[in-house]
C-alpha cells in the first residue's frame, strides 16, 4: 500500500460504507488476510488484496479505493466471505464498491457501454435482425429486439429516486 497519506482521506467515505449493505461489517477486520489467501484473483495478481481494499475504505481513500481497477477485478466468487471469521461481506462490498464508482463516474469504459446497454436494450448483447435470421435457420425462436419493459423499469427507478 505505501505511505498513507491521511490528508487525502474522506471521513464520511466509511460512513457512508458502513451504512450500506455490504459495508456494514468491514471495520470488524483485523487483517487475517484469510480473504487474500483463498482469492483466486489474488493467486494470479499479488497486487489484488480485498483486505487491502477494505484497509483503504477504513482509512477513507475513496478516490484511491474508486477509482482503482481493482475493484473491477473481483470475480464474485465468495470464497473470501466464506472464509472471514470476523462475518465481513467481502463479496457484497465490492460490489457496493462498483455501484459507488459507477456513481462517481469512474467505472472503466467497458463497463459504461455495457451499462449503456443494458439501460437502453436490457441485454449485454442486443439482438438485432441478423442474429434472428441465423436463430431462425438453426430452429430456434425469434426473439425481441427492443425491450419497453426496460425503459419503463428505469423510468420507475429514476421517478422513486
Ligand atoms: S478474512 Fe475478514 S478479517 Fe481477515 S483480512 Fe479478510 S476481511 Fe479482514
Ligand atoms: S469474491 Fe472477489 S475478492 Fe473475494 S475471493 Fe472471490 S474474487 Fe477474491
Amino acid at each position: 500500500m505505501g505511505i498513507i497519506d491521511l490528508d487525502r482521506s474522506d471521513p464520511d467515505f466509511l460512513k457512508d460504507v458502513a451504512r450500506q449493505p455490504g459495508g456494514e461489517m468491514i471495520q470488524a477486520c483485523f487483517t487475517c488476510r484469510s480473504c487474500v489467501a483463498g482469492c483466486p484473483i489474488s493467486a494470479v495478481n499479488k497486487e489484488f488484496s480485498p483486505a487491502k481494499i477494505i484497509r483503504m475504505a477504513i482509512y477513507g481513500l475513496k478516490d484511491e479505493v474508486l477509482r482503482s481497477d481493482f475493484v473491477w477485478l473481483c470475480a464474485t466468487c465468495y470464497t473470501c466471505q466464506e472464509r472471514c471469521p470476523q462475518g465481513v461481506n467481502i463479496t457484497e462490498f465490492m460490489t457496493l464498491l462498483k455501484n459507488m464508482a459507477i456513481k462517481e463516474g469512474f467505472a472503466p469504459a467497458g463497463i459504461r457501454a455495457q451499462l449503456k446497454l443494458v439501460t437502453n436494450d436490457g441485454r449485454i448483447y442486443p439482438i438485432d435482425d441478423f442474429d434472428n435470421k441465423k436463430r431462425t435457420k438453426a430452429g430456434l425462436p425469434v426473439l425481441p429486439t427492443a425491450c419497453k419493459e426496460i425503459e419503463k423499469l428505469f423510468h420507475k427507478q429514476t421517478v422513486a429516486e
